[in-house]
């Protein structure tokens, strides 16, 4: 590839490519498709539009390696992990450049993400060691009840393009520990990261098949092809919750084991005694981590009437004072939304919920010219069955309404579908203690607008789906209890 390749340095040539049993190539057909700069919709590079045939291929080398993989002492699966970690954290400029460039987000961030995306890694080869069963003698005596852990076998993993690191390491790390091996599709509009990173697995020293990234177009070719098979043994999905049910339909079939990580509709509550100083950061961070297209993201802001217009009147400050540009300028704060169709429906949502009555207090358009810039709006007076509030919204859109006192707060934050991530404000520490026990949701932020962190599990309920994704927690998704009767 000549110089003027400006992604060269992030991702050669070579490595935009297919990865199936520790080689790189092309589909057959030789198809390929365009990967996209959201700051102006120009073509990044392009990679290979995988068939059903190849996603076979890969998963004919993920059960071939999976035994010796299963076999490998823990200590030794662990170190390659560490390695991983480590080559991730010295390559954090160019991986974050990479991320920057194909999904939009500002570098600073995408730094951010490449660390939480490398500590998994870290935290599962510190997890690979420690698996372990047990041990005790049934309660009539006599027998004896052993039990060992073992990998469930090979995996199949469906990511998302918003976190195009972290969503994979969050898999591929446990998964490794575990002693599985993995089928990777990422998400069409970002592939670019993911095939990065099969290259630092790769120099970390991961065997050939362990690993295997399959990008492409066709991804209900690709998962059905893999699903029906009988060698997989789990899958793994983060997206929508559509998607998702879908997948949970299709795993049926096999009964494979299964992990969800769908949609949110999280609630953001300030109660009448918070720090506000504290709720306007959190909601900051929050709201406007990944320009809102987390599926954390803060989507219904309710605030207690007695310190609403404060609270609103500091966001919407804090909000307008944001830039918007390009990831990869200097001081960019908010990057372009992932393509047109987020953007149209940002756009649409803020124009139904002022139709519904609600009234922008900052924002409320999208930037003028090219690129999917939408401006950071905060919304008040929004009306609790606005869509705004009852769907997700995935952008830098805040759309804030009172209540007035706590069984009001508690049954609006629950009155959904999902079930993922909440946010809670209050100085009452009773009152903490009743939130995380009354709020239906899987994570519960006290007075922080930040709940990710490898060391916790991470995961919903309800619609939002099932499984979880770090901490202890995390590796179980992927061990097996194989239970041995001894007669002494
Ligand atoms: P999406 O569901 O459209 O796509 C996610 C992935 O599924 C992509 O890789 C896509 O190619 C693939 N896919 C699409 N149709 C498929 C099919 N029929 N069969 C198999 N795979 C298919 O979601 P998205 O727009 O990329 O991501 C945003 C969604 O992800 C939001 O709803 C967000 O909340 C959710 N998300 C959840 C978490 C979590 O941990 N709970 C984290 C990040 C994102």
């Amino acid at each position: 590839m000549s110089t003027s390749d400006p992604l060269a340095a992030l991702l050669p040539a070579e490595h935009r490519s297919l990865y199936i049993g520790g080689e790189w190539r092309e589909a057959e057909d030789g198809r390929r498709f365009d990967v996209l700069d959201p700051a102006d919709g120009s073509v990044l590079a392009s990679v290979p539009d995988a068939s059903p045939g190849e996603a076979a291929d890969a998963l004919d080398a993920a059960a071939d390696a999976q035994a010796a993989w299963a076999a490998t002492p823990p200590r030794e699966r662990s170190d390659v992990l560490r390695r991983a970690f480590d080559l991730i954290t010295a390559h954090t400029d160019e991986l974050a450049l990479l991320m920057s460039l194909e999904m939009g987000k500002p570098v600073a961030e995408a730094k951010g993400e490449v660390a939480y995306g490398a500590d998994f890694f870290r935290w599962f080869s510190e997890e690979a060691v420690r698996i372990h069963g047990t041990w005790m003698e049934a309660p009539a005596g006599g027998t004896r009840i052993l039990t060992v852990r073992k990998p469930v076998g090979p995996c199949y993993f469906v990511t998302p393009w918003n976190f195009p690191l972290a969503m994979g390491t969050r898999k591929i790390g446990p998964a490794l520990a575990a002693g599985c091996t993995v089928v990777v599709k990422p998400a069409e509009q970002t592939p670019l990261t993911m095939l990065a990173l099969a290259a630092i697995l790769e120099e970390a020293g991961v065997p050939a098949g362990v690993v295997n990234v399959v990008t492409t177009t066709d991804a209900a070719g690709v998962s059905d092809a893999l699903m029906t098979d009988d060698r997989l043994r789990k899958i793994s999905f983060t997206g929508s919750t559509a998607v998702g049910r879908v997948l949970v339909k299709q795993s049926a079939d096999q009964l494979l084991r299964v992990s969800m990580e769908l949609g949110g509709n999280a609630p953001f509550l300030v109660f009448e005694d918070a720090d506000l100083d504290a709720a306007v950061e959190g909601a900051m961070l929050a709201k406007m981590r990944n320009m809102g297209e987390a599926c954390t993201s803060a989507n219904r802001f309710l605030v207690h009437a007695d310190v609403a217009e404060e609270f609103s009147r500091r966001l919407a400050e804090r909000m307008g004072a944001l830039t918007v540009g390009r990831g990869q300028d200097d001081g960019t704060d908010v990057g372009p939304l992932i393509d047109e169709d987020a953007l149209d429906s940002v756009g649409q949502l803020v124009t139904d919920a002022v139709h519904d009555g609600a009234r922008v207090v900052t924002g409320g358009e999208r930037v003028d010219g090219q690129g999917w810039f939408y401006r950071p709006t905060v919304l008040v007076d929004v009306p609790p069955e606005s869509e705004i509030n009852t769907q997700e919204i995935f952008g830098p859109v805040a759309p804030v309404t009172t209540f007035s006192d706590e069984d009001e707060a508690v049954a609006r934050a629950n009155a959904t579908e999902y079930g993922l991530a909440s946010y809670v404000f209050t100085r009452d520490l009773a009152r903490s203690v009743r939130m995380v026990e009354r709020l239906d949701y899987g994570m519960v932020g006290l007075n922080t607008g930040l709940v990710s962190n490898a060391a916790a599990p991470f995961g919903g309920v309800k619609a939002s789906g099932f499984g979880r994704e770090g901490g202890f927690e995390g590796i179980e998704e992927y061990l097996e209890t194989t239970y041995a009767a001894l007669k002494v």
